[in-house]
């Protein structure tokens, strides 16, 4: 692999280690790297409702939220921020507020004097956004940076006058046409964006400022964020703290994977400063899952372990997607999808039965086996015989003690140690070997010329706590030497099933976006369990495993649900009606459905969606096909069925399968 230049975006790729940030104050809870990573989220009620908006900021604060941001979608309801404030100060509650604005400058500029902080999107503070891709000359360019700057430059002084902090946040799918023309829609488009706006703040010597770069796709707001930090670096300027987002990642368990895949990646290398987790969801619940995310980085701060290498020279590209270079062996590695690896070992008699947790399932009537789109590839069976002859495209993985004395079989690898492979006398197989070595094994091995070829797959682990950073430099250590062997990355977690989810999001997602893995390998947390609860563990850890596959972009298996939050200019049960859509499409596989609760934000926000349902007034919903409307204002009843027929026409549409018993 070629090796880039590229510089490090953050203070240590080994060593945990938060970025240095300048403070900001933001009213009597200041934040930056010396204070904890601050937990925030934001109302969901008509901000003109001010006894619900009380209400619900009195819920989230109480839940741990920290900072609560409440839309200002107009002048009125920047105004009516006084009363809210007013409220919550009565009633004791000193949270620090932050006003939500996109379009309206005069409400901005009302509410930097009201509330701690204002929220502006660079996308479309100044600009009106149409989607029009415009030949700037250079001249014309500077015509409209000059335009920016009469337009924001009133909110800077207000802001400076009045200790006000501003978050410039930036939204992948938000940028203003300017940008889209010259940069395209890029993470470098998302950074400039910001930059073009930090400037005027640095050059009226205001600093008070956070900043993002939120997308729903978490392989692109993490390049941006890293490009940002660069950037911000190469022009000298202050280091300013970073609120981490990924914009609409849904509900459910699949929103959990995407916040966690992107946050965590970012927080793992110590960049970031407050965080969101957006889910389409009440948002209190979003607090713990926030508050999850930042304890672990709390708690890292104060641990120690022994060092790994440090990295001299980066061997990837941190600011683009590029899959690692490994050979395929069998059906791992290569251009291949990666594979999921189900934990079997701890079983005693497994029956045919026993597949279906894992996406196998067994048709007596027609002795037939089907598969779902989630179905595992492998089946780790450890010491055990195999039980009866498995289904097409499940293979099995058996200890090599016991694998060892057994025929050689097409459908059935050994999984060797280290120290037993590297021994003359192991027996191999002669298409796929699975060798388990730890981070440490690897990085300390004397001789790794026998990487390099042979039908090996490498089945990575560690037991460090800091371990995202030690698998990415094993396989950093891998690439530096060009060594192709495919990898699996293992981890079991014994945290309650909530934290694992994050956890594994963070540790596996976080390589994989990085073009790092050629397959997941989650194992049982250590405890005793019956039969049906070890069922239930592997048909969520097999979820897990797709859908972390999924959020990563790597492996595409169900159809992807790109959900606003909702916040005070929502025109429907954002919950609800996500159920519903999600009942009729969740069998269209690689299908992406933007579900936005607005039409002034949500065409803008919901990216690479291939459909938009989009509220665009009470009861009435907008249709599109990626950015191009199709059907306006269509009655909510009917707008599912639209939208079905939408997918139909551009044959994109297939019937559900029967359930299968
Ligand atoms: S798209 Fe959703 S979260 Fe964004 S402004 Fe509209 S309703 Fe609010």
């Amino acid at each position: 692999m070629e090796l880039s230049t590229a510089k490090p975006y953050c203070p240590s790729l080994t060593t945990y280690r938060r970025r240095p940030t300048v403070e900001v104050h933001i009213g009597d809870l200041p934040l930056g790297s010396m204070h904890p990573i601050r937990v925030q989220s934001m109302t969901t009620a008509d901000t003109m409702d001010t006894q619900a908006v009380v209400q619900e900021c009195i819920r989230l604060i109480e839940a741990g939220c920290e900072y609560v941001r409440i839309t200002a979608p107009s002048i009125k309801e920047a105004e009516n921020l006084a009363n809210i404030k007013k409220e919550l100060r009565r009633r004791g509650y000193t949270t620090p507020l932050i006003a939500d604005i996109h379009f309206t400058p005069n409400a901005a500029e009302l509410a930097a004097r009201i509330v701690e902080k204002v929220r502006i999107n660079p996308g479309n503070y100044a600009d009106k956004k149409r989607f029009e891709i415009i030949e700037y000359t250079d001249a014309a360019y500077e015509a409209e940076l000059e335009r920016i700057r009469k337009k924001f430059i009133p909110l800077v002084k207000i802001c400076k006058e009045y200790g006000t902090a501003m978050r410039i946040g930036t939204n992948h799918g938000s940028l203003s046409d300017r940008i889209m023309s010259r940069y395209g829609d890029t993470p470098l488009g998302m950074v400039e964006s910001a930059l073009e706006f930090l400037r005027i703040c640095e050059e009226f010597d205001y600093h008070n400022i956070v900043l993002s770069m939120k997308a729903s796709n978490p392989q692109v707001m993490v390049q941006a964020y890293r490009l940002l930090v660069q950037k911000m670096e190469e022009e000298g300027m202050q280091p300013y703290p970073l609120h981490l987002g990924v914009t609409e990642a849904g509900d459910g368990e699949d929103g959990r994977i995407k916040s966690a895949m992107g946050i965590g990646a970012l927080l793992e290398d110590g960049l970031g400063d407050t965080i969101r987790v957006s889910l389409t969801e009440d948002p209190v619940e979003e607090i713990p899952v926030a508050k999850a995310l930042a304890e672990r980085y709390h708690k890292r701060a104060r641990t120690q372990e022994a060092p790994l290498p440090e990295v001299i020279r980066l061997t990837y590209n941190p600011f683009a997607y590029q899959r690692r270079h490994s050979r395929p062996v069998l059906s791992v590695g290569g251009e291949q999808v990666p594979r999921v690896i189900a934990d079997y070992s701890h079983f005693t008699n497994i029956e045919p039965a026993d597949l279906k947790p894992i996406g196998h399932y067994y048709l007596p009537a027609t002795d037939k086996w089907h598969m779902t789109d989630d179905g595992a590839d492998f089946v780790y069976l450890g010491r055990q015989a195999v039980p009866f002859m498995l289904p097409n495209g499940l293979k099995a993985i058996q200890d090599y003690e016991v694998w060892k004395d057994e025929p050689e079989s097409p459908h059935v690898f050994p999984l060797i140690t280290f120290s037993r492979w590297q021994q003359e006398d192991c027996r191999l197989h002669t298409r796929c070997n699975f060798v388990r070595l730890s981070v440490d094994e690897l990085l300390q091995a004397d001789n790794t010329a026998r990487f390099h070829d042979g039908n090996i797959v490498l089945v990575l682990h560690t037991g460090r706590a800091h371990a995202m950073p030690a698998l990415r430099r094993a396989f950093l250590f891998l690439m530096e030497q060009d060594i192709r062997v495919p990898v699996v990355v293992e981890r079991r977690y014994n945290e309650a099933w909530e934290q694992s989810i994050l956890y594994a999001s963070t540790d596996i997602g976080g390589l994989l976006l990085d073009g790092m893995g050629d397959g997941v390998f989650l194992r049982p947390a250590v405890e005793d369990k019956d039969k049906a609860a070890k069922l239930l563990e592997l048909k969520q850890l097999n979820q897990l495993a797709f859908g972390i596959l999924q959020a990563s972009r790597t492996r595409t298996t169900k159809t992807e649900y790109i959900a606003c939050p909702s916040c005070g200019r929502t025109l429907f049960d954002l919950q609800e009606t996500t159920a519903m859509i999600r009942r009729h499409t969740e069998h269209l596989k690689g299908v992406k459905i933007g579900i936005m609760g607005c039409i002034v934000n949500g065409p803008g926000e919901m990216a690479d969606a291939d459909y938009g349902y989009v509220g665009s007034g009470k009861g009435k919903i907008t249709l599109y096909r990626g950015k191009e409307v199709v059907r306006r204002n269509v009655p909510s009843e009917e707008a599912v069925q639209a939208l079905i027929e939408l997918i139909r026409e551009d044959g994109r549409w297939i019937e559900p399968p029967a359930p299968v018993e």
